[in-house]
């Protein structure tokens, strides 16, 4: 899909939505743990879980540094919805969890 495409699928409030994950997440990696660091090469992003640009649930949205972020869509672990099948990061699991619970709760 072209990248306007994608842009397009993001929410106007995307960049608050973003920042409330940022600072939930510590403005800190939740693959690796470093601070927000641009100066360094750590600018903190946003990812989607689920590959979906349009699922802004939070438990679908994971800070991760942009090597984190960029190391995670080398890895081409996606298949369609289906993802990480041999690499479930911590934070992966704990959104896993927190997801279970919000079901659970319904
Ligand atoms: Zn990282
Ligand atoms: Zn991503």
């Amino acid at each position: 899909m072209p990248m306007r495409l994608r842009r397009a699928l993001y929410p106007a409030d995307w960049e608050t939505i973003a920042g409330a994950i940022k600072t939930a997440a510590g403005w800190r990696c939740e693959q690796c743990g470093h601070p927000h660091e641009p100066a360094a090469g750590y600018t903190l992003t946003v990812h989607h879980i689920d590959g979906n640009p349009g699922n802004n649930a939070p438990e679908n949205l994971v800070a991760l540094c942009q090597r984190c972020h960029l190391g995670l869509h080398g890895k081409k672990c996606w298949v369609g919805q289906v993802m990480f099948e041999f690499f479930k990061p911590r934070w992966l699991l704990q959104h896993e969890r927190s997801a279970l619970h919000k079901s659970e709760d319904q």
